[in-house]
Parts: structure tokens; sequence; C-alpha cells
């Protein structure tokens, strides 16, 4: 991103002065079970698509478009990978992955509401601010302002000058506004702490405004969106060998072939290794694999038997608890006696390892200091996602580590022809976003239409 655009950008944002959910970071930068489908569908499908998120749907639909034959493998019993909504526990969905289409006039995403006919909701959220239990004075909300400001003036003027940089080197808290501030930017909306985020890659991500919702849940959207691709769910994909005419496949369920195949999984599973390719994955692409890792962001949704929290709907709350722990949540969402607590970074480790009890604990805590003591009683339900220990994500989004935002790019290269990646790590943009992961599985089903198109011209 050049700094015309990205001053642009700040102008932009600048300009949008009411304290909305988000906004401070707009400045500085299934559900529903669906059927498995009856067969394997086509026998040799033409393309094999590896994981039947966003991104392998968005490749699988638009091959199907240009009548190409596909299957897509999927390890878990549901599509939508990390887009994923529970409509059942809490009477509201609650997202347990995306929820917002963020930057919403360039989002790629919005083709999956234009396709489905589906309104987004613009979100409005008021946000307050809370430390140790009290609300910030007024000119408290002003100084947190001129902080987002000035942390993005501090930013371009640092990859005016490098190449790339930690953000922790050049967002440095001095007190515990700043704290909170900059925990907005890192651990609260990155997933990562400021030392580990590089400087590039996060500018490089749209601003966050306009953000919007679905009324019922993204993942819910996304899974009906994908309703009718065929999917062989349940299936782990543990070979892929593109050394013969044809690439083989190596399932828990058997083996396939196809004559191209677009591997989306997340770089925490590339990482992990149940993944063999033959020929081996170049040096160049394991490096880009090892510096794209994946950041970790969990939420704790909690209901309340009776209503306990005085406050209006949907409204965003950001702080400092007394431990001097920052702390962002949504109360009453869809105006129900309930909340939902964000956790990121290194706490978001920390509470995993911990378990779903220490989780929840911290987000009963963060309310309590601020609603009473009475909602500790008054728990109903609650639920605690863990993205991390999830086998088949590791984590919640890919991270460049400083001085590897282009590794992006060299993850999105063809391996050997005939092996294509996508997958929102793969993009340089809207990488971390569900817009990169239905970008890069467009792109990726180009790139295969393109070889599927030479061999087809050979015969
Ligand atoms: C808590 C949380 C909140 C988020 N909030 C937002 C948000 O508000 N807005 C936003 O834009 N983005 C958000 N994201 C990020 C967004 O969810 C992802 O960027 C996007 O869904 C990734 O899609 P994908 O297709 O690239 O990957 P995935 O959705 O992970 O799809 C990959 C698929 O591969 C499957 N798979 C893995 N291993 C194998 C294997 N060996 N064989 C076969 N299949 C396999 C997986 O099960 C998965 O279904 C959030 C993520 C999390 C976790």
């Amino acid at each position: 991103m050049d700094n015309d655009t990205i001053n642009s950008r700040i102008a932009y944002t600048v300009s949008q002065m009411t304290l909305s959910r988000r906004l401070f970071l707009s400045m500085v930068m299934a559900g529903t079970a669906l059927p498995a489908p009856p067969t394997w569908g086509a026998a040799e499908p033409d393309v094999i698509i590896v994981g039947a998120g966003v991104a392998g749907l968005a490749a699988a639909k638009t091959l199907m478009a240009a009548n190409k034959s596909v299957l897509v493998v999927e390890a878990r019993e549901r599509i939508g990978g990390r887009a994923v909504t529970d409509s059942t526990t809490f009477g509201f969905p609650f997202d347990l992955g995306a929820q917002w289409i963020e930057a919403g006039r360039t989002n790629p995403a919005m083709a999956i509401l234009k396709e489905m006919n589906v309104r987004p909701v613009p979100d409005r959220q008021e946000q307050a601010i809370y430390v140790g239990g009290t609300e910030a004075p007024k000119e408290e909300y002003a100084r947190f302002e001129k902080i987002a400001i000035d942390a993005s003036r501090k930013l371009v003027e640092a990859l005016r000058t490098a190449a790339d940089v930690p953000v922790g080197r050049v967002l440095v808290a001095q007190d515990p506004l700043e704290r909170l501030a900059y925990a907005m930017v890192g651990p609260l909306e990155s997933g990562v702490e400021l030392g580990e985020l590089s400087a590039r890659d996060f500018m490089r991500q749209p601003e966050t405004e306009p953000q919007y919702s679905v009324p019922e849940g993204l993942g819910a959207l996304v899974a009906r969106w994908g309703a009718k691709v065929p999917v062989k769910l349940g299936t782990r994909v543990v070979r892929i060998d593109s050394t013969g005419g044809q690439v083989l496949v190596v399932t828990t369920n058997g083996q396939l072939n196809a004559k191209a195949i677009i591997v989306t999984v997340p770089t925490g599973v590339l990482a992990s290794g149940p993944f063999g390719f033959a020929p081996q994955l170049s040096v160049a692409r394991r490096e880009a694999i090892a510096q794209l890792p994946m950041a970790l962001y969990n939420k704790v949704a909690l209901s309340f038997g009776r209503k306990v929290i005085d406050a209006p709907a949907d409204r965003s709350v950001i702080g400092l608890n007394r431990k001097q722990e920052a702390f962002d949540a949504i109360v009453r969402p869809y105006n129900r006696e309930a909340a939902i607590v964000f956790v990121g970074g290194a706490q978001a480790r920390q509470l995993e390892e911990e378990g779903t009890g220490a989780a929840l604990g911290f987000a009963v805590s963060a309310l309590a200091e601020i609603y009473g003591n009475d909602l500790r009683g008054l728990l109903a339900r609650s639920s605690v996602t863990r993205w991390g220990k999830d086998p088949f994500a590791r984590g919640s989004w890919s991270m460049a580590t400083p001085g590897n935002a282009d590794k992006r790019l060299v993850l999105a290269q063809p391996h050997h022809d005939r092996v294509f990646f996508a997958g929102e790590a793969t993009d340089p943009v809207w990488a971390t976003r569900v817009g990169g992961a239905y970008a890069s599985g467009v792109r990726a089903a180009r790139e295969a239409l393109a070889v599927l198109g030479a061999a087809g011209a050979k015969r």
C-alpha cells in the first residue's frame, strides 16, 4: 500500500468520528447442519478441493460455474470451517468464528450476501470505556481518539523509512489508556501481542468500517450458500501426490484422483505436519508457512436468567479490569440478557491452557466489575471457543511475523503445476478475514481453470 492510500484511509476513518465499535481500528489502519451429499460427486472430478471453508466453497462454486466437476474433501462433519454459527444455545445466533464483514464497501465476501440476496446489517454499536469497573470520564474518550490518530501516524511514519517493523516497537504504551488502545490493535483485534505483529501486514489490511453482520449469523449464511457444493464430510486429507499424470489424494476414507487440487487448510494445519506432499514443498513455501503462524482470538458467550446488565442493546464495552487486563465485550446482543466477551493473544493462549472454566471466570469477573456481582449467580448458559485446540484450525487466523508480510504471496504460488493454494492466509490484502478466504478461492479456481484449459487444448 503506498503512502497516499494509507493517508486517504486515515482521512476517511478520521471523518467517522463517532466512537463506534472498532472505530479505533479503522483509524489506525453450522450452525445449520447440512445433510452429507450421498455420493463422492464425480468419480474422478476435474478438481479436488481440500477444506469446505469460505475459500474452498468459493473455489468450488467458481469451478462449477465453469462446468468443471469438483469434490470438496472436508475433515469436519460440517461445512463453513472458521465461519460457524450456534443458532440454538442462546436464542440468538452466536457466531463462534467470523461474525463481521469489515470494510463492507469493498470486501470481496459481500458477494456471498449478494448471491444469497441477504441484506447486510450495519454495525453501529456505541462504545463505552471502563477502567477498574468505572466508566472513563468524557476527556478520556477524547484522548482515546487522539491516541488512535497518533498511532496511525506513527505507523505510517515508521513504514516510510523501514520495509517493516514490529508494531510493538512503534506503539509503546506510556499509561493505562494507551495500553488499552494498543491492545485494541494487538491481542483484541489481531490476536497477537504487538511485538509479534508486522506493521506492514497490519497496515495493508483495509480499514474496518463500515462493518456489517447478517441477521442469521455469518456462519449460518455460509452454510446455506455452500449447501449445493458436493462435499465429502468427515474425511481428512493426509497426502497429496502430484508426481504422476493425475493428482493422487490420500484421505482417511480412501484415495481419489483428479486433474488438479486446491488446498485451503489454515497455515496452522499445514505447519502441524499431518499433511504430506510429493514432491515435497519448496523450502521457500515451508518458510512462508512458518512465518504466517496462527493468531489466537476466542469468544466467551454468556446468558443470564434475568435482566442484570443495565445497558442498551448491542453495547460495545472495552476497558481494563482491576488487574489492568484489557477486555472487549458486547453486552445485551440482540437485546438479550447476554454478553459476548472477546479474548486474544497471549491471554487467550493462557486461558485455553487453563481450560474453559478460566475463560468463563475472566469474562464473568470483567462484567461483574461493571454491572455488579449479582450476575455471577444468574449465569444461565455459556459457550467458550477454543480455536487453538481445534485440530482443523489450530488458531483463529494467520498473522505475518515482522518482515514477512510478502510471504502471503509465496504461499499463494502453485506447487508443481497442478497443486494450488487458497485460504485467507494467501491473500495479500484481505488476509485474516472471510474476504481473503473468498477472494483466494476464486483466484485459485481461475488458476486451476487455466491449467485445465491448457490440458484440454493439448488433447
Ligand atoms: C473467533 C474468530 C473470529 C473471527 N471473526 C472474523 C470476522 O468477524 N470477520 C472476518 O472477516 N473474519 C473473521 N475471522 C476469520 C475468518 O473466520 C477466516 O478468515 C475465514 O473463515 C477462513 O476461511 P478459509 O476457507 O480460509 O479457512 P477455513 O474456514 O479454516 O477452512 C478450511 C477448511 O479445511 C478443513 N481442513 C483442515 N484440515 C483438513 C484436512 N487435513 N483434510 C480436509 N479438510 C481439512 C477445515 O476443517 C476447514 O473447514 C474470525 C475467525 C475466528 C476464529
